[in-house]
């Protein structure tokens, strides 16, 4: 696409037609993937779920009034706009929302396990891949929908980049490690591509201790994110996050509710840096979504596995200059984490019938061109 006989035609045409005609046909599309840990239909859909807070209220430790406080209500709509005011709010009317199981609209992970490292393959890979049973830290062999991006546009190596909490993301996002720019849990953005935000961000997710060993807070993994995206302008990121699943493994419903309710400041605030730069404005599209749900009740909430049922329940958020502002879709039906991949390549202009041919279709109507690419 960088070749001067293609762009003096590109050129020509948009010099030729009208400006919205061109920027509807302008095939020069960026993406960015959010993906949030570990969260349940449940809060998503419904925000505070009182069994599980009347459970939490009997641990001594638990600040579940002050959560109680900042996020309950008399209806799932109610409580869902205080746990996510961004995003119900104010982005989902304008983008699409798949997965709420009241209206009958479900969206599934297809894989045996329902574990973190089994449903990022899925969603990036097009289907659920047998051999992917674990969280090991392997990348399988499999180019990604990422990785087929960043080749079939032609992109330089930090154009594409994953910045994430685990790094178990790294061996999900590609086929090998240096397929593209990955930071994984505990490390910086490498030079020459760092800047000393980036850098000072990189020393404080190092040394702020997590929860857990593996993972980093996912306020500083935004807050490194934030500065590549301001800096170095990806066409494509990923920006995965992890406090979600690692409250709740922990069984803090409070705080889990807390890191969710951060997590929608991290895409009001993602959403509004990218309408407020130039490359990004009205040419990206955000999908947002998780890898797996977590089970019901509040004797396994914490816990996620394909036996404890609830956990391959999962929702689809996306806002972009191709998907049509249909809000929540009411439209009983099921589609599959899976679709991911595909939505995510017709988001970048690129035809996804092109890649795998075991890839599941794109989720329907979520990306529409009025003139086609
Ligand atoms: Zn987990």
């Amino acid at each position: 696409m960088h070749r001067p006989v293609l762009l003096c035609s590109m050129l020509a045409a948009t010099l030729l037609l009208s400006s919205a005609w061109a920027d509807s046909s302008n095939p020069v599309r960026n993406l960015v993937l959010v993906t949030l840990d570990g969260v349940r239909v449940q809060e998503f859909f419904g925000g505070l779920d009182e069994a599980l807070a009347q459970r939490d209220a009997l641990d001594e430790y638990s600040e579940i009034a002050l959560a109680r406080e900042r996020y309950d209500a008399d209806s799932p709509q109610a409580r869902r706009l205080k746990l996510w005011p961004s995003l119900w709010g104010r982005l989902a009317p304008l983008g699409q929302v798949l997965g709420n199981p009241a209206l009958g609209n479900t969206v599934q992970v297809q894989n045996k396990v329902a574990w973190s490292s089994p449903g990022y393959v899925e969603m990036l890979t097009g289907a659920p891949r047998a051999e992917v049973v674990d969280n090991t830290l392997v990348h399988y062999p499999y180019i990604t929908a990422l990785e087929y991006a960043h080749q079939a546009l032609g992109l330089e190596f930090q154009q594409t980049a994953l910045i994430g909490a685990w790094d178990g993301f790294n061996t999900a996002a590609a086929s090998r490690p240096d397929a593209f720019l990955m930071v994984g849990s505990h490390a910086g953005v490498p030079a020459p591509f760092s800047t000393p935000e980036m850098d000072l961000v990189a020393g404080l997710r190092a040394n702020v201790l997590g929860l857990w060993e593996e993972g980093s807070d996912q306020w500083l993994t935004w807050a490194m994110a934030r500065d590549y995206l301001r800096a170095r302008q990806p066409r494509i990121l990923w920006l995965a996050l992890g406090s979600s699943d690692d409250w709740a493994h922990a069984d803090r419903y409070d705080r889990y509710l807390e890191a969710l309710h951060q997590q929608d400041r991290i895409i009001g605030e993602l959403w509004d840096l990218l309408q407020s730069i130039g490359a990004y404005r009205d040419r990206t599209t955000l999908l947002v979504t998780t890898d797996h749900g977590r089970g019901r009740s509040g004797e396994d909430w914490a816990e996620h596995d394909i036996a404890i049922p609830g956990s391959s329940d999962i929702w689809l958020f996306a806002i972009g200059p191709d998907t049509p502002a249909a809000g929540e879709s009411g439209r009983p039906g099921t589609s599959y984490q899976g679709q991911l991949a595909a939505t995510l390549l017709e988001a970048l202009g690129l035809d996804p019938a092109a890649w795998r041919s075991d890839a599941l279709p794109p989720f329907p109507g979520v990306i529409v061109r009025a003139t086609g690419v």
